[in-house]
């Protein structure tokens, strides 16, 4: 009997093979041993040499990284380097030793055993993040000083293709691991923001997270099959399931190889409508990909990424080249660059942003980009730079009112005016837009259009402040619908005020990405979808099997149910007689959550 286990999708693919059960354990410290007063100074610098050497071993992996998946990406382990010099770890384990006379060992498992316990009072996935790094840096000193070889992954996962089963795997891990040999990878922990989801997608390496406890039921040699779209692990799947899943995998990859033949044909429905079809990308070095999958642009980049894990805030140059690599991939087409969305799920250890008890009603997006002007006029000066480069647009998370753009925009200017007078060529003219993604905005949408040169719907967000479900609780999956009459009448509102006003109207989340949504969007005449580049075929193939006339009646209609399912019934039907959904069967989710 086959057991199906379900989780966070973190990187697409569907993959069969054994599983490869890793145990990145830290080391066991034997208990109850101390040192004689006269041993204590040598036991200090025996620590201190441990730590010399793991910070040393990080930076090893760290220039391994920059060749592998890029020099943004292998940030990723500043904050281990960063824990290592860190004073309050160091000079705390020191005390250990010399007040109590420890081990290095023990004392330094004392230390990290009380940042463990401070660290996992948060729920928040960057604080959890932190946690992962601790344990990397615990493993490596820890082994250093036991006189521990540093564990050589690549003997354990040679040979054949498995699929790596881990509690969690630690950045470091991941960013050893050989795409030839490591086909797919399934954690018990994690967030799909996390830095080795994060990674998995750079390598392109399928992965589902946040498993329960899938690494104490899988045993090394139990064949699995991994779907990474759909977030489940099948163990011990039968012929027919196999057989199942092979078949899904065969009709993805045959979307993507129709979609090499489509990429270069534009994104126009039978009926002659365009809708361009973008790509949202959440590190710099997708948008190659992106492009080549057949994007026409890029529709949200998310570039809270760029300082996801780092302790301190990325400059004015780093960011430039990150915004000028995004567009020197797209030029001619448009870039939506997104001001940073931090808060939330998000939060960068720079910022300081404390305890909330409602982090996503709370400090986030424009919000902290507006009580943080320094940080904001840095990100507005790389971007103000950048734009000359290609056709960069800005846009603001979470707006909810007319100020926030005003505000920002004196800023953006300023920032502009700034850089002529230094000489820097800056453009004429620049595009500003707001996402919508609060029941708030959505109602301002027609006063709010005014002022912006375009709307991106980010409908993750709006279903969750509209429906009143957080989009990261899984219990609440089933209610968080973005067919829920009231979302699509708030949809309605918003596509009608940026067409009434002539402004372009775009979306840029999930619902984009889901055909039957996607089909409901063009009706209500979005001007642009953008979704992951993993999406692009799919979507693609949407808009050029359905007329706008058959979408705009399917939408009409869709506005005038009064249920969830009463809506997506009535979509699916229509949509069901110009395109063959079966074969998207299983590939997304009807009810659209993430
Ligand atoms: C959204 O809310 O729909 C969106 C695209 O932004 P994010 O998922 O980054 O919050
Ligand atoms: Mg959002």
């Amino acid at each position: 009997m086959s057991v199906i286990r379900d989780g966070i999708p973190a990187a697409p693919g569907i993959v069969i093979a054994p599983a490869r059960v890793l145990r990145w354990e830290v080391p066991r410290v034997p208990h109850g041993v101390t040192v004689p007063e006269a041993q204590v100074e040598a036991e200090v610098q025996r620590f201190l040499d441990a730590c010399a050497y793991a910070q040393e071993r990080i930076r090893a992996v760290q220039a391994r990284a920059e060749v592998t998946v890029g020099e943004v990406e292998a940030r990723i382990f500043d904050p281990q380097v960063l824990m290592l010099e860190d004073a309050d770890l160091v000079q705390g384990t020191i005390g250990y030793i010399r007040d109590n006379h420890l081990t290095a060992e023990r004392a330094f498992e004392w230390r990290v055993l009380e940042w463990e316990s401070a660290l996992s009072h948060s729920s928040h996935p960057m604080i959890i993040d932190r946690l992962a790094d601790l344990a990397d840096v615990q493993a490596r000193v820890l082994r250093r000083l036991m006189g521990m070889p540093d564990p050589d992954l690549a003997a354990r996962v040679e040979g054949d293709k498995v699929i790596l089963i881990a509690h969690e795997l630690t950045p470091s891990v991941t960013v050893q691991l050989d795409p030839k040999h490591v086909i797919g990878i399934a954690t018990d922990l994690g967030t799909r923001t996390s830095h080795s989801a994060i990674l998995a997608r750079s390598l392109d390496i399928p992965c589902v997270v946040s498993l329960g406890n899938l690494s104490e039921t899988v045993r090394d040699g139990d064949e699995l099959i991994l779907d990474g779209r759909q977030g489940r692990v099948v163990i011990a799947p039968s012929d027919e399931e196999k057989e199942t899943y092979r078949q899904r995998d065969y009709l993805v990859r045959e979307w993507e190889q129709e979609l090499v033949l489509l990429a270069h044909l534009p994104s126009v429905t039978r009926d002659g409508t365009r809708i361009e079809l973008r790509s949202n990308i959440d590190l710099p070095g997708e948008a190659e990909s992106a492009r080549t999958h057949g994007a026409d642009g890029v529709g949200l980049y998310r570039t809270e990424f760029l300082v996801v894990g780092r302790a301190t805030a990325p400059g004015e140059e780093e960011q430039y080249a990150a915004y000028r690599k995004v567009a020197d991939a797209f030029l001619g087409q448009p870039v939506i660059i997104r001001t940073y969305d931090l808060g939330g799920d998000k939060f960068p250890a720079f910022l300081h942003i404390g305890r909330e008890e409602n982090p996503f009603l709370g400090w986030r997006a424009i919000r902290v980009c507006l009580d943080e002007p320094d940080m904001f006029r840095t990100q507005l000066r790389a971007l103000g730079r950048a734009m000359v480069h290609g056709d960069i647009r800005i846009m603001l998370p979470l707006v909810n009112e007319i100020s926030e753009v005003e505000r920002s925009r004196v800023l953006l200017e300023e920032c502009l005016a700034q850089l002529r007078a230094e000489g820097e060529p800056v453009p004429a003219t620049y595009k500003l837009g707001a996402m919508i993604e609060t029941p708030a905005a959505a109602m301002l949408a027609p006063e709010l259009a005014k002022h912006v040169d375009f709307f991106s719907i980010g409908t993750n967000d709006l279903v969750q402040y509209t429906l009143a479900v957080d989009r990261g609780n899984s219990r609440l999956a089933r209610l968080y619908n973005p067919f829920h009459p009231a979302v699509v009448r708030l949809l309605d509102l918003i596509t009608r005020a940026g067409n009434e006003a002539g402004i372009e109207v775009g979306v840029c989340g999930e619902l984009a990405a889901n055909p039957v949504g996607a089909f409901m969007l063009i009706g209500m005449r979005a001007h642009s979808l953008s979704v992951a580049p993993s999406s692009l075929a799919e979507i693609k193939k949407v808009i050029r099997s359905v007329t706008w006339e058959a979408a705009a009646e399917a939408a009409a209609e869709a506005l005038t149910a009064a249920t969830p399912d009463a809506v997506a019934t009535g979509l699916t039907q229509r949509l069901s007689r110009m395109l063959d959904l079966g074969k998207f069967n299983g590939g997304y989710n009807l009810s659209g959550g993430e």
